[in-house]
């Protein structure tokens, strides 16, 4: 299977590990209990001495599928999935730091995100955030209590292109967990394993399952990490292999301890959708490049961010990191002053959505500062590029002709 491409693997791996009646998918397992033969049997399961589950907060046959195809995906020693997203990001924060520590996150995070650290800061977990389209900002930032940064490849609404590399390079020096979000790009676009992530993130919510229709999120282990001299590893996971011990507290501590688990429905829904992951992101980042394009050269349109324009501060960086596979599925613009106020350029638009989420195989789009970004002041907002006339576009996989034209009776 290994020199076979992952979208056809994904289409056939369920199937490696052994069928159940033959079936071609991996069956939806609603047990929650399991029961053994013998009391040597369960002992031996809870104590990992024989493969098995136990009590399906800690994991099912469904989600254990799931895990192994993101696995792949991201080219990891061992995926963990969660309930949703911010539940992944919760568990690496909560389970590898402790109060004390030092966290550098990117300035441009998914707003949950910043909100969910700003309670881990409320815990003790001090905090930085930093441009993390330049390295050197990361490297400023850096303490000798420093234990992770975290960044995403590419951020929402404004597409900066963090510099994936350049911190990858530096947190191997520091010996500092490297946790990157790569939702926005996904794995179809680029693995952060290659720029020397620990952690890859993923919200399964979004592109991964695509149809807007379960909520999911994984956390990959790249294998990369020494943990062996890691001073937050607890006693009890200093077990086997330096290597394994981080993937084994995260699940532990993610999944038994805090209860984030992944549904097996959800898990099965999500893997349905994995089975044209690969199809739906080439066909919505070839769409995304037209209408950036698009947009760009319309009269009325002021500014368009998007990371496949040769005017993106980080067009040439993308290039590199992932442009031959696409620049990604979201785009934001604002218009002119003297056009139509952008909420009526919203309010114009026949089929495409407005909606909050993005990564769904429809359109969807919305004032950026009023909704999601409602919660931050306006002083914030300014600092971090968020325009009050922002609107943020997530493209699907529409035929493109039809897409611009909505825009184009929207904007006229
Ligand atoms: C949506 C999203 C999340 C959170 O994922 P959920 O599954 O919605 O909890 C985290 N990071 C990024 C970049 C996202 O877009």
């Amino acid at each position: 299977m290994k020199n076979l491409h992952p979208q056809t693997q994904l289409l056939h791996s369920d199937r490696q590990f052994g069928t159940e009646h033959a079936a071609s998918h991996k069956p939806i397992h609603k047990s929650i209990q399991w029961a053994y033969q013998s009391a040597q049997d369960i002992a031996d399961t809870f104590q990992n001495k024989r493969s098995g589950y136990t009590y399906a907060r800690g994991g099912n046959p469904t989600t254990a599928a799931l895990d192994a195809q993101l696995n792949m995906l991201e080219g990891g020693i061992g995926t963990v999935t969660f309930a949703t997203g911010m539940a992944a990001i919760a568990t690496v924060v909560l389970s590898l730091l402790k109060s004390g520590d030092h966290l550098v996150a990117s300035q441009y995070l998914f707003g949950n995100t910043t909100s969910l650290f700003n309670t881990f800061s409320a815990h003790g977990v001090s905090i930085s955030y930093v441009d993390s389209t330049d390295a050197a900002s990361v490297a400023a930032a850096i303490q000798s209590n420093t234990r992770m940064v975290f960044v995403e490849t590419i951020a929402n609404p404004r597409t900066q292109v963090s510099d994936l590399k350049g911190i990858g390079d530096l947190c191997r020096e520091r010996g500092i967990v490297y946790v990157v979000d790569n939702t926005m790009a996904t794995p179809a676009l680029l693995k952060a394993r290659d720029y020397g992530a620990s952690f890859v993130m993923n919200s399964l919510s979004k592109s991964l399952s695509g149809h807007g229709a379960a909520l999911g999120g994984s956390l990959t282990d790249t294998g990369l990490f020494d943990w062996s001299n890691y001073p937050n590893v607890f006693e009890g996971y200093r077990k086997g292999e330096p290597k394994n011990w981080g993937l084994l507290q995260l699940r532990k501590k993610g999944l038994r301890d805090i209860g984030g688990a992944l549904s097996a429905d959800s898990a099965q829904q999500i893997a349905l959708g994995l089975e044209t992951f690969f199809l739906r992101v080439e066909r919505a980042s070839a769409n995304a490049l037209k209408l950036a394009q698009w947009l760009a050269q319309h009269p009325a349109v002021e500014h368009v961010d998007y990371p496949g324009l040769p005017n993106h501060p980080q067009h040439l960086r993308a290039q590199q990191m992932f442009g031959a596979n696409g620049f990604g599925t979201l785009l934001s613009f604002t218009v002119k002053n003297d056009a139509k106020h952008p909420f009526e350029v919203l309010d114009s638009l026949k089929f495409v959505m407005m909606s909050t989420g993005l990564g769904d195989n429809r359109t969807m789009t919305l004032p950026v500062a009023q909704t999601i970004y409602a919660e931050m002041s306006a002083e914030r907002r300014a600092e971090w590029g968020i325009e009050d006339g922002l609107i943020r576009v997530a493209v699907g996989i529409e035929q493109i002709d039809d897409l611009i034209a909505d825009w184009e009776q929207a904007l006229a």
